[in-house]
């Protein structure tokens, strides 16, 4: 069992890395990143914490933050242009409000 979590946990970094390069491709048309986590009993406190935190792609902070956070971590991103931004009434969170 501890084997295939952490089996699991490896696909999903590697997922997420795949996802995290292919978000840079885009930066100049969507340059926003929204993290989320599916947000059900399941979710750990910091992987709730960072649900709909919505960052600049070049901000720091990302770096250290982007999924997985943990071994059960489901937490995913998107990214986002100014048009989406603005259909959806999302903002940027603010530096000091992030986990
Ligand atoms: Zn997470």
């Amino acid at each position: 069992m501890a084997k295939e979590r952490q089996s699991d946990y490896m696909i999903r970094k590697a997922a997420m890395k795949r996802n995290w390069e292919n978000a840079l491709r885009l930066k100049e048309r969507r340059p926003y990143i929204m993290l989320f986590a599916v947000d059900d009993s399941r979710d750990k406190a910091e992987c709730l914490a960072m649900n709909k935190i919505v960052v600049h792609i070049d901000n720091p902070w990302l770096q250290s933050h982007l999924p997985p956070h943990n071994r059960t971590c489901r937490c995913g991103i998107r990214t986002l242009n100014d048009r989406q931004m603005e259909k959806e009434e999302l903002t940027l969170t603010d530096d000091d409000m992030l986990p």
